[in-house]
This record gives C-alpha cells, sequence and structure tokens, in this order.
C-alpha cells in the first residue's frame, strides 16, 4: 500500500538531526573515548582525551558545536518503495532542513557554491544527498556532518586483482600514517572494498555509520577488521597526533562484489568527533 509523505515535513526533522549531531556525540563514541582514554598509556595522549571528553560533555549540556569545523551535512536517506511524495522536490526540502539547521543552530558555514572560485553559499548548502530505495513504507534519514580535517584525509586506489588482502591492507595503513595527526585521532577507519569507484567510496563512508565495536558479520573481514586495528593502533601516532597507543577507535570495512579485473579499495576517515544523528520516520 502507498504511504503519501510531505517533503515539508522533512525541513524541521533534518534541522534537528543537523543541530543533534553536531551537539552531542552517542553514548557508544563515549564510551569508546572513555574507554580509550582507559586503555592510553602515554599521558599526553591520556590528557588529550580527557580534554576531549570534558569538550563532549559540555557541548552537549550547553547545546553548542563538539567542534568548531561542523563540516558538510552528508545526508544518507532510505526510502521505502511504497513512499509516495507530495510537496516540493525531495532535494529542495532536505536542503531547507540542511539551511535551517546550521542557521539556527549556530553552526558553521562551511560550503563553497564553486571549489575553484571559493564563494560561500552563506547557509551550509547545498549538502550531500545519498538516497537508496529500500523495501517497506519507512524513511530513514542520517546525518552525518564531515569535517574537512578527516574527510581531506580520505583516499581511494584501484589495485589489481593480483595485489590481493595484503595489497588492501598495506594502502590502509599507508593512508592511516599519511593521514598522522591531520585526521584528529582518535580515528574510526571507514574501508570499502569491491564495488565500482563510486561505489567504493560509498560504501567507505557507510562503514563510518556502524557503531563503534561492532564487527562485520562475515568472519573473514571480522578478523582482518581487528588485524588493522591491531596494526594501526602500534603506529604510535595517538590522540591528537600527541603520541600514544590510541590511533584509532575502531575499523570497519564494507565489501560489494567487483570485475573479475578489478579490486578498488577507498579508505574514509572520520575524526573522534563521530557526529551523526539518525530517524526513522
Ligand atoms: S577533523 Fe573533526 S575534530 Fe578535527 S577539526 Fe575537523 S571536524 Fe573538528
Amino acid at each position: 500500500m502507498t504511504r503519501i509523505m510531505s517533503t515539508e515535513d522533512l525541513i524541521p526533522v533534518i534541522a534537528k538531526l543537523c543541530m543533534d549531531a553536531c551537539y552531542h556525540l552517542s553514548d557508544n563514541v563515549i564510551g569508546a573515548l572513555k574507554a580509550a582514554y582507559e586503555k592510553e598509556e602515554s599521558p599526553y595522549g591520556r590528557d588529550t582525551l580527557k580534554l576531549l571528553l570534558d569538550n563532549a560533555e559540555l557541548a552537549s549540556k550547553e547545546e553548542m558545536p563538539v567542534c568548531h569545523d561542523t563540516g558538510m551535512a552528508v545526508v544518507m536517506m532510505e526510502i521505502g518503495e511504497q513512499v509516495s511524495w507530495v510537496g516540493k522536490p525531495l532535494e529542495e526540502a532536505v536542503n531547507d532542513g540542511v539551511r535551517k539547521g546550521y542557521t539556527e543552530g549556530y553552526l558553521r558555514k562551511s560550503v563553497y557554491l564553486d571549489p575553484l572560485n571559493r564563494v560561500n553559499s552563506g547557509d551550509n548548502t547545498p549538502c550531500v544527498l545519498h538516497t537508496e530505495i529500500v523495501t517497506g513504507d519507512k524513511v530513514k534519514i542520517t546525518v552525518l556532518p564531515k569535517g574537512g580535517g578527516s574527510e581531506n584525509m580520505g583516499t581511494f586506489t584501484n589495485l589489481v586483482p593480483a595485489d590481493g588482502v595484503e595489497g588492501v591492507k598495506e594502502f590502509v595503513l599507508k593512508s592511516v600514517l599519511a593521514a598522522g595527526g591531520k585526521a584528529c585521532p582518535p580515528i574510526v577507519v571507514g574501508v570499502g572494498i569491491g564495488g565500482t569507484m563510486d561505489k567504493t567510496t560509498l560504501i567507505a563512508k557507510k562503514a563510518l555509520l556502524r557503531p563503534i565495536g561492532n564487527r562485520n558479520p562475515n568472519q573473514y573481514y571480522k578478523e582482518l577488521e581487528e588485524e588493522l586495528l591491531e596494526e594501526i593502533n602500534k603506529f604510535g601516532i595517538g590522540p591528537l597526533g600527541m603520541g600514544g597507543r590510541v590511533t584509532a577507535l575502531d575499523v570497519h570495512i564494507e565489501y560489494y562484489p567487483c570485475h573479475i579485473t578489478s579490486l578498488p579499495v577507498a579508505v574514509n576517515l572520520q575524526c573522534h568527533s563521530v557526529r551523526q544523528a539518525t530517524i526513522e520516520l
């Protein structure tokens, strides 16, 4: 049965998701930072983690941004195939919501309308909108404000199949090492393996949505996540690059079928400000 929904109703919902994501780190993220604090051996690293935890607590209490860089808003929507929209075009409504959230929430406006001519849009639009049609009549919306520091450290490569898993590991580790402190660790490392260039980078970003501590259900990829996490935390980069054992909070791998001649790999890094808010309508 068709479910009629108005795009206009999305505007306040998305505005609130933008504000919630920028003000409040989830219990899952706070728990991971607290566990990192307990585990960290370096005094500088521990001090840094304490500052990050205090900052997150204050931001949440005062409803202020956890970080000054409130990012470019990435909006991911899973739309049930039984949903039929009325009202203004979907993308326009989503951007209206982002505009409202960033303006009323006093969130930094960080979007240039043209990457070379550098004119700020003034309201943090447009967002980057990904839509996926799924079964059912529900709509799931996730807002992921993505700061420049960690997003700029993302990488992609087309390995050849003969490079195999060793090539994948080498590429992921080299990417994290090259990012060093610039991605504001402790980071979450999203890895996409397979698909086509566009799909690989998208699943690397989607990997960041998985709660910290949740492993890939496939045993092979679960073990690969654990191995990479252990190797990354031997680098000594530490919290905010101050040195220490905890460089990454987690590694999440998503994979997808690929062409017989291909082995694409993407790495999308998420800084310690793991900001995301989700709602199901
Ligand atoms: S990488 Fe994250 S924590 Fe660092 S400045 Fe950017 S948004 Fe803030």
